[in-house]
């Protein structure tokens, strides 16, 4: 903090009152805050939204010098410093995309002691002479915020952190504090390991969110269930995940169409889009965005109503991180999934071909596989999120889709022997919609032209409907006894899953697909 009259109380009791305007600390910031009063280091772990900003920004208020604070986005930076400089706090962002009198100014700041926070980008700090500079004054704290992009096995990896080893070096006496939302052990380890901070002390909150409703449904009509869901949600703001670029700017197209203000975001955007999308989606008013998992840190409208992913997210991590960004005011927000699949042989496709080294890969087949796990699973949603992260919430959510409409499930062994044989008889080269049309019967133009209304299996499933089988095809993906097969979305057989499925020496227990349409789910649980 800048030098202040020493009749004012600079407490963090204080502090927090007469700057920021609140009563008290929030669960596990007081004790955050002292260890870094006491010149300790420390780890915060704590969901989007748990309070994170105040852990640092008060004991860098608190104490002498100024305090050091820093953050991967520019958009995230302005947002801070404009809310500090609305509470009368001296704060600055020194980033790529400063103006020459602005950063005159901010010199000048710097250099008469009058700076309070300073935020700066982790290229910026590390650019030469930056360090050298900034090594000659007196600083209060050092935050590294969103830690977990030091971490290579995030989704948000970026190399620059990693330089953020050196600053104990050249600040040996002043503490430091990481930040993250990010909760699991790995990144964690990670964190600590390249910040050299394992002695540093953690804070750890719970992740828990009462007021998420999440649901999570297999994708039989995509375009009618994202409506279904966003209908009772047309004043507010809503924020739609996507798996590509292509596909954002076409859901935006048609969401628009149907009369919803409906805006895609992705990394494919020029600075001047993304800002532009940025600031109506901060302005309150009501809005879709329609975004690639870059629509993300720094998303901060506290009424975010409604989250929906129309593709599966990579790991529970991501997909929490996501569907947090709903609900920050504490309110009410419902969260919903769709997953077929096709969506999940592709994930596990694209990850068999990317170019990363094995061991990385694994951790992220290991990640994308409990995530598939969580979309099957026939109990609470929440408990078993929450058990991603290592918590145990000992009774159910209750308001979860699975808590409201309990899960059934039947003998499915027969059903998954007849999808099977109909991929062996048809040489493992069709999709889910052609094999459907076997089981059932449907003599399609495919089918005749390949002659498959012959086949032993035609006709085998005609009492079931193509939902139905796409059900049981999609359960036998996830269960890994059926895989893409090349580059059409051919389905293969994985045969040593399917086998003793095939021969009956294994009996498989399936989930009754839920019949209610979205939109009685949603009123049922209002
Ligand atoms: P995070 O960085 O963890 O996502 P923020 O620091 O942005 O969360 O805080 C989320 C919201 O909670 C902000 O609007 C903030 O003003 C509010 N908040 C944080 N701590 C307190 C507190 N002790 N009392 C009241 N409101 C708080
Ligand atoms: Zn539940």
């Amino acid at each position: 903090a800048t030098p202040s009259p020493a009749t004012e109380d600079r407490s963090p009791e204080a502090v927090l009152r007469r700057v920021f305007g609140f009563t008290a600390f929030r669960g596990l910031q007081a004790d955050a805050v002292d260890t870094v009063m006491r010149g300790e280091d420390a780890l915060v772990l704590m969901p989007t939204g748990g309070g994170k900003s105040l852990c640092y920004q008060v004991p860098a208020l608190c104490r002498d010098g100024m305090g050091l604070v820093v953050s991967p986005l520019i958009a995230l930076m302005d947002d801070q410093v404009a809310a500090l400089r609305q509470l009368g706090v001296n704060a600055a962002a020194l980033h790529s995309e400063l103006e020459d009198d602005d950063l005159a100014r901010i010199r000048s700041d710097i250099a008469s002691s009058k700076l309070d926070i300073l935020y700066i980008s982790p290229e910026r700090l590390l650019s030469p002479g930056t360090i050298a500079y900034l090594a000659k004054r007196r600083l209060s704290v050092i935050a590294i915020d969103e830690a977990h992009c030091i971490s290579a096995w995030g989704h948000e990896f970026r190399p620059e952190y990693r330089g953020l080893a050196a600053l104990p070096g050249v600040f040996p006496n002043v503490p430091r504090i990481a930040l993250t939302a990010t909760a699991d052990q790995r990144t964690r380890d990670d964190i600590l390991d390249a910040l050299d901070m394992r002695h540093a002390r953690q804070f750890i909150a719970s992740f828990h969110r009462s007021n998420l409703f999440v649901s999570v449904r297999p994708k039989t009509q995509e375009t009618r269930q994202l409506e279904d869901m966003l209908q009772s949600r047309k004043d507010a703001a809503s924020i739609v995940y996507c798996g590509s670029r292509n596909k954002t700017e076409r859901v935006a197209r048609s969401l628009n169409e149907r009369g919803f203000r409906a805006l895609p975001f992705h990394a494919g955007l020029s600075p001047q889009e993304k800002r532009a999308t940025l600031t109506r989606f901060r302005s309150g008013e009501p809005i879709v965005i329609v975004a690639t998992i870059a629509f993300g840190m720094g998303i901060d409208r506290p009424d975010v109503r409604c989250v929906v992913h129309l593709d599966m997210p990579a790991s529970p991590e991501a997909y929490y991180q996501q569907i947090g960004r709903a609900g920050r005011d504490g309110q009410r927000a419902d969260t919903l999934l769709l997953y077929g699949g096709e969506d999940i042989a592709r994930a596990r496709h694209w990850l068999e071909l990317s170019n990363a080294p094995d061991r990385e890969k694994r951790e992220m087949h290991a990640r994308l596989e409990s995530m598939i796990a969580l979309t099957e699973s026939v109990s609470c949603r929440t408990q078993a999120l929450l058990s991603c992260f290592g918590e145990t919430l000992s009774v159910a959510c209750g308001h979860c889709d699975n808590c409201k409409t309990p899960v059934s499930t039947f003998d499915g062994t027969e059903a998954a022997q007849k999808v099977l044989s109909a991929i062996y008889r048809t040489n493992q080269r069709f999709g889910a919609v052609h094999l459907a049309a076997v089981l059932r019967g449907k003599k399609t133009d495919a089918v005749t032209r390949h002659a498959h209304q012959h086949l032993s299996v035609f006709g085998v499933g005609r009492e079931q409907s193509e939902t139905w089988w796409r059900g049981v095809i999609r359960q036998l993906i996830a269960r890994g006894a059926i895989r893409i097969n090349g580059e059409h979305g051919a389905l293969g057989l994985v045969t040593d899953i399917a086998r003793p499925i095939l021969r009956g020496e294994e009996r498989i227990l399936l989930r009754n697909d839920p019949t209610a349409s979205l939109r009685e789910v949603v009123s049922r649980n209002n």
